[in-house]
């Protein structure tokens, strides 16, 4: 529809929901934000998201003027999805601080496990109290275009804004991301007329210019090379290729759970794999986590392999993210191959 807008990526579109939600939720108190500044008793005012959120959450909620202390993380469950009994538990608690919610965030596809939250029930729980719900779809969001896995979207239809990010699943080159909102009327909130850019006279003559919904001025044709794509491949063609690596993220991670000294560390949920190798002769969980970071930064400094190191409930654990559609489980066979191998070589160094 006409309420999309290109951002720089995932962070950008995640800033524009919550200062859209910010700026909403001041103006249902009838007070402008984008005039006055905002106002009160700043901290009584609170965003929810689950602790597996993007980090970007916290950091726009610093550069939007509220602060670290204003993001209260809802615990998540074992699959790393918001857990909604304690979204429950939390907005009571808050309610019981006299603290108000201007927006929950949940997150379709959490950067490393790639949870998907459950977006109805939030959506469901959200509206009963008239909050903003913006979803972080910069990972998962590429699922719109699945035939296999869409229905993991469920509810998306449901919420206020949501964020794309084509540099990532939709394969395009860095910067492409998208932010979407479902009320156009709330970009009346940022708006701005400029004489030399969308004035009151070209705008009655239906010129278009996205000056009023961008926090960039001068843009790039960033729908261009998404729109190449489209058309190159077909959305068949995309769905193949998104699902394919959705698919083989499943396959992995039954390979990975079957080798004796590997631990897959969750069941996939979207293209990625979170795993560890576990040597025979280590027990401690400390040391297994420290372990694992040396196999990642011999992989990458022997130049063969750069796996990605990342953490799971605070233990450090390496991720395949399987985004290329040309590979296939045999080349990722050859690659755990390599990280047993480093493996080896540094137990016996
Ligand atoms: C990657 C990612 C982001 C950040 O996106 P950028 O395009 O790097 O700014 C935000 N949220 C989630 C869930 C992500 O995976």
């Amino acid at each position: 529809g006409d309420a999309g807008v290109f951002t720089s990526g995932g962070t950008q579109s995640n800033l524009m929901g919550l200062m859209l939600a910010r700026d909403a939720f001041y103006a249902r108190q009838g007070h402008s934000v984008q005039q006055n500044g905002i106002t009160g008793d700043l901290r009584k005012i609170k965003v929810l998201c689950s602790e597996n959120a993007h980090f970007s959450v916290q950091k726009n909620m610093a550069l939007l003027g509220h602060g670290y202390q204003s993001v209260v993380q809802v615990k998540s469950d074992e699959f790393a999805r918001m857990d909604v009994a304690d979204l429950k538990a939390k907005l009571a608690q808050a309610e019981a601080n006299g603290e108000q919610i201007l927006a929950i965030v949940a997150t379709a596809g959490t950067t490393d496990a790639g949870a998907i939250d459950p977006l109805r029930e939030i959506a469901g729980i959200a509206a009963e109290r008239n909050i903003w719900v913006h979803v972080d779809a910069a990972w998962g969001g590429a699922l719109l275009l699945s035939e296999k896995y869409r229905d993991y979207l469920d509810g998306l239809e449901l919420v206020d804004s949501v964020t794309l990010d084509f540099h990532k699943q939709y394969f395009q080159t860095i910067s492409c991301g998208a932010f979407l909102l479902k009320d156009e009327r709330h970009y009346e909130l940022m708006r701005y007329q400029a004489a030399y850019l969308n004035s009151e006279f070209d705008e009655e003559a239906g010129v278009p210019n996205l000056v009023s919904k961008s926090l960039q001025t001068t843009r790039r044709f960033d729908a261009l090379k998404l729109w190449m794509g489209l058309e190159a491949l077909g959305q068949k063609q995309y769905a193949a290729i998104i699902d394919h690596g959705v698919t083989l993220a499943q396959e992995v991670a039954k390979f990975v759970a079957a080798e004796p000294r590997l631990e897959l560390v969750m069941q996939p949920q979207l293209a990625s794999v979170l795993f560890r190798y576990r040597p025979e002769q280590l027990t401690d969980i400390a040391q297994i986590a420290l372990f694992n970071q040396r196999i990642g930064d011999a992989l990458l400094d022997s130049g063969r392999a750069n796996v990605g190191v990342t953490e799971n409930q605070g233990v450090t654990c390496l991720k395949l993210t399987l985004l290329n559609p040309t590979v296939t489980l045999e080349d990722i066979k050859v690659l755990l191959a390599l990280v047993e191998k480093t493996a080896n070589q540094l137990l016996n160094a």
